[in-house]
């Protein structure tokens, strides 16, 4: 795991990146308008040497600086003019030669004035979520691959049978990761073991990562571990980006099989102040769990079911566990 220093080392690398990619990108259109238009490359020119001409009338202390002064200014505007016209002239945006940085709020600096700019601190949560995912193997799996042939299609109880319930989960979690953005709502999935869940949770993860999003999916216990090893390691001096921080900061936390992890206070209390953090910030988690509605009231807190149930869009997942089915059919062939 990359040291705070190395993450922020990293970071400043890539906006250093962007600053040059800025650069040569209007080095190129100047080129290029040259080619097209070589009046431009004059004009370019004298704009220069306005400079000079400013610094001598200022060193020179003859006449009236001022009024020379107003008059540079006002050849530099007619020659910016003449710039933007030659360029319409020849088919060409009018702020082709303008350098055009990716954040305009600290031109790719990573600060504005000693504030730091949210376009450094996206880069660095990025790069932590890449980071703490980097020693989990994430298997992806896509929708594509979800096999909807294996829930049944005898109706249940409820008069809907699993493969239609399964089929409109399916259609929902599509949409989910296609329309995904930061601010989307987050889900909630219940149902057995073997049903989907994670599968689906991982297509979805997939299909948001692939659209440019910061994702992190992992386990509850993995979640849970990694919280308490920063919070008791911390006492040691240890110094890396608080991970409480990343994980409430990226676009999508998705939180496998919440249930399975240790039960303790320290859990149940670092698990609610995640969902929690989240939910107040307006940021979509999808939690997915084995446990029923009886089981989660008895081993969670009043607070944290009542979130889970009222904040986040429910799924429950019916059928008979699919992956003995895949098993058997595995065998066939
Ligand atoms: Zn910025």
């Amino acid at each position: 795991m990359l040291s705070k220093k190395e993450i922020y080392a990293q970071a400043l690398r890539i906006l250093e990146q962007r600053r040059e990619q800025t650069r040569l990108t209007a080095e190129n259109h100047l080129l290029e308008a040259c080619t097209r238009a070589p009046e431009i490359s004059q004009l370019k020119k004298k704009l220069g040497q306005t400079s000079i001409q400013l610094a001598k009338a200022i060193l020179s202390h003859q006449g009236n600086t001022q009024a020379i002064l107003e008059q540079i200014e006002q050849e530099n505007i007619l020659t910016q003019q003449r710039i933007k016209q030659v360029l319409v002239e020849h088919h060409l945006p009018e702020d082709y030669l303008e350098e055009k940085p990716n954040c305009t709020k600290c031109q790719d600096t990573g600060y504005c004035g000693r504030k730091q700019c949210q376009c450094l601190r996206d880069i660095i949560i990025r790069i932590s979520a890449e980071e703490l995912q980097k020693n989990t193997q994430l298997k992806l799996k896509g929708f594509e691959n979800f096999q909807l042939y294996y829930y049944s299609k005898i109706p249940e109880d409820t008069g809907v049978s699993p493969y239609d319930h399964m089929g409109r989960i399916l259609q929902y979690c599509k949409r989910y990761a296609e329309q995904f953005e930061p601010h989307t709502n987050g889900i909630f999935m219940s149902g057995k073991t073997g049903l989907g869940k994670t599968h689906l949770s991982l297509a979805i993860a997939q299909r948001v990562l692939q659209r440019g999003y910061t994702v992190i999916y992992s386990s509850v216990s993995e979640i849970v571990r990694k919280i308490s090893t920063q919070y008791f390691g911390r006492e040691q001096g240890n110094q890396s980006e608080d991970i409480f921080e990343i994980l409430n900061q990226v676009d999508l936390l998705i939180l496998d099989d919440l249930g399975a992890e240790f039960e303790s206070s320290f859990s149940t209390s670092a698990i609610y102040d995640l969902i929690n953090a989240r939910i107040s910030a307006g940021r979509p988690t999808i939690i997915s769990t084995n446990l029923t509605p009886t089981e989660l009231q008895k081993r969670y807190s009043e607070r944290i079911v009542s979130r889970l149930f009222t904040q986040l869009t429910p799924l429950n997942f019916i059928g008979q566990d699919v992956r003995t089915k895949l098993a058997a059919d595995n065998k066939k062939f």
